[in-house]
């Protein structure tokens, strides 16, 4: 079993309810689900478009790293993401943060997620399950927290938001 990490988002139609859909789905493929708060951010990138919640899943999984980032992107299918815009409006976004100590850097997968550093409605929620985790360049989470922006992030509802 590896621990992984996923970062949900979604900024379309009913966002908690999605975001609640993601969470039901990923507990079908991943095992000892737990789950951060709940987060809003102003979106990033292309900025006018509704504002984004985001969390973090945390989970276990015998899954090969392609394997999951195949049933990831199947349950984005399945919730109806649409996708037109890089950085655009989507449904849900499910992103693979880290698998275990893995360093992957294929066409396909780059893991840690190449924007895992740098953004606070990553590392923020990523905090609230594992503040004191090392990532593969020996970095720690919490301290990574304090060099990013967190002005635009709202704690918006407590780890229980998945009901
Ligand atoms: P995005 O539109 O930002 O959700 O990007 C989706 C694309 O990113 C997919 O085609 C994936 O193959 C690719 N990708 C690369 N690394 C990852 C990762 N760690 N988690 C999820 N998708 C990834």
């Amino acid at each position: 079993m590896t621990n992984v990490f996923l970062g949900i988002g979604g900024n379309l139609g009913d966002r908690r309810e999605s975001m609640r859909s993601a969470v039901a789905a990923l507990r079908q493929i991943i095992d000892d689900v737990r789950v951060s708060s709940l987060y809003e951010s102003a979106a990033w990138g292309v900025t006018d478009q509704p504002a984004f919640l985001n969390a973090v899943v945390r989970g276990r999984t015998t899954m090969k790293p392609l394997e999951l980032l195949d049933a990831t992107q199947a349950i984005e299918n399945n919730l109806g993401r649409v996708r037109e815009q890089h950085w655009g409006p989507r449904l849900i976004d499910i992103d693979i943060l880290l698998y275990g100590l893995a360093v992957i850097d294929e066409p396909r997968l780059q893991i840690p997620h190449p924007y895992l550093t740098q953004r606070g409605f990553v590392l923020r929620p990523l905090a609230d399950l594992a503040a004191g985790l090392t990532l593969p360049d020996g970095s720690l989470v919490g301290e990574l927290l304090t060099t990013v922006d967190q002005s635009d992030l709202k704690r918006i509802e407590g780890p229980s938001w998945t009901g």
